[in-house]
């Protein structure tokens, strides 16, 4: 029998149960005539910058242009090199490439599938300018590590934080604070299936130093802090209203939702812990994890197969990412990742959203247990 209820993320589902809320506000917004850059933008970038505890949050257009917009607050220019894994989504490296900057790939470790200060150091020469971390899937990079290093050979540290919203990391003296605001930028992505998603395109950028801060405010809107009065080469690059009405009300539902998806990646550790083909994620204890996806390793060749059994069945299932960058054409190098060469053919990511019944996740744990017995 084939399950037709079961999704890989439910945005409509959400939506409905705080549909009345959005609806209203997103009415008032039109009304208001403000669309873009109207009040209400400030007002989520105060939000999200005290639930944060950063100084500066800049809201932008998209993930991708808030990168940009930090490479180029950066001044990195072409000839520059930046270092970042090539098991990301391809705007971490596409970015900086727009730029004419050097993208230099390094790899990520197969247990927590992030970069370590280990894996960047080995690309880092005069030329390197910034460093890249991305805390993949939800779960923190080790980063008082990665901060170390970019201490040691002076470099930036650019976060790329569109997976992890919401995720604490801690120190070992034991202070914590949230991914996006441990380098010298954060930035974050609002699309739609993120945890904290839009419904439409949206971004943000993090900084705690009030004069980048001022800068990005210039980049993001044509280089401009007096109107028609432009100061340096800027973009385009700006939140609508109406995103920031959905992203208000999703704010104050961000850690039940990120909890939840905890839960439900909890259940499926605990279901699978004695398939010895399959891999559950490794959750390190000073990262925290706000489960983005739950991606699992198949070992043995069997991913594939596993992947259509499950389609059969009616259960979606994701590969993040079946061609990493430094494979992808405009990218291709000769640089040998083993690693993210072996994830590319192991991975696979299981439905966990914040509006999963408990039922459909009893299935897909039956049906995934059945296929190994
Ligand atoms: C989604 C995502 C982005 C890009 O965000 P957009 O808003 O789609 O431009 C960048 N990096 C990572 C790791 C992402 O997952």
């Amino acid at each position: 029998m084939k399950n037709s209820k079961i999704h890989m993320v439910d945005l409509m589902g959400q939506y409905l149960k705080i549909k009345n809320e959005i609806d209203k506000n997103i009415i008032s917004s039109i009304n208001s005539g403000r669309f873009v850059n109207g009040p209400i933008v400030m007002e989520f970038s105060e939000n999200l910058s005290r639930y944060l505890d950063v100084k500066n949050v800049i809201p932008c257009a998209n993930g991708t242009d808030a990168l940009q917009i930090a490479f180029m607050a950066l001044d990195l220019k072409p000839g520059d090199e930046i270092i970042c894994p090539s098991w990301t989504y391809i705007a971490t490296a596409e970015a900086a490439a727009i730029l004419g900057i050097k993208v230099v790939f390094c790899d990520v470790d197969l247990e927590t599938f992030n970069t370590t200060a280990d894996l960047i150091e080995l690309h880092i020469n005069d030329k390197t300018k910034a460093i890249v971390p991305v805390h993949l899937y939800g779960q923190s990079c080790d980063m008082d590590e990665i901060i170390k290093l970019a201490e040691k050979y002076k470099l930036k540290i650019i976060e790329d934080n569109a997976q992890a919203i919401g995720c604490k990391y801690t120190f070992p003296n034991g202070d914590n604070k949230f991914t996006g605001t441990l380098g010298n930028i954060g930035t974050t992505s609002f699309y739609p299936s993120k945890n904290l998603g839009c419904y439409g395109d949206g971004g943000a950028i993090f900084t705690n130093d009030s004069s980048l801060a001022e800068k990005i405010r210039m980049i993001v809107n044509h280089g401009e802090k007096i109107k028609y009065n432009h100061e340096i080469v800027g973009c385009n690059s700006r939140l609508d209203s109406i995103q920031a009405e959905i992203l208000n009300v999703k704010l104050k539902h961000l850690d039940i939702y990120n909890s939840n998806r905890k839960i439900m990646a909890m259940n499926y550790n605990l279901a699978f812990a004695e398939i010895e083909e399959l891999l559950t994620p490794k959750v390190i204890t000073n990262s925290g994890h706000v489960f983005h996806q739950y991606t699992l390793r198949v070992l043995n060749g069997k991913r594939d197969d596993l992947k259509s059994y499950l389609n059969d069945l009616g259960i979606p299932s994701m590969i993040y990412y079946p061609i990493p960058i430094h494979k992808q054409k405009p990218y291709r190098n000769e640089q040998v990742l083993e690693n993210t060469d072996i994830l590319s053919k192991e991975v696979i990511s299981l439905p966990i959203h914040t509006e999963l019944e408990s039922s459909n996740q009893d299935f897909i744990i039956e049906k995934i247990i059945k296929y190994f017995k």
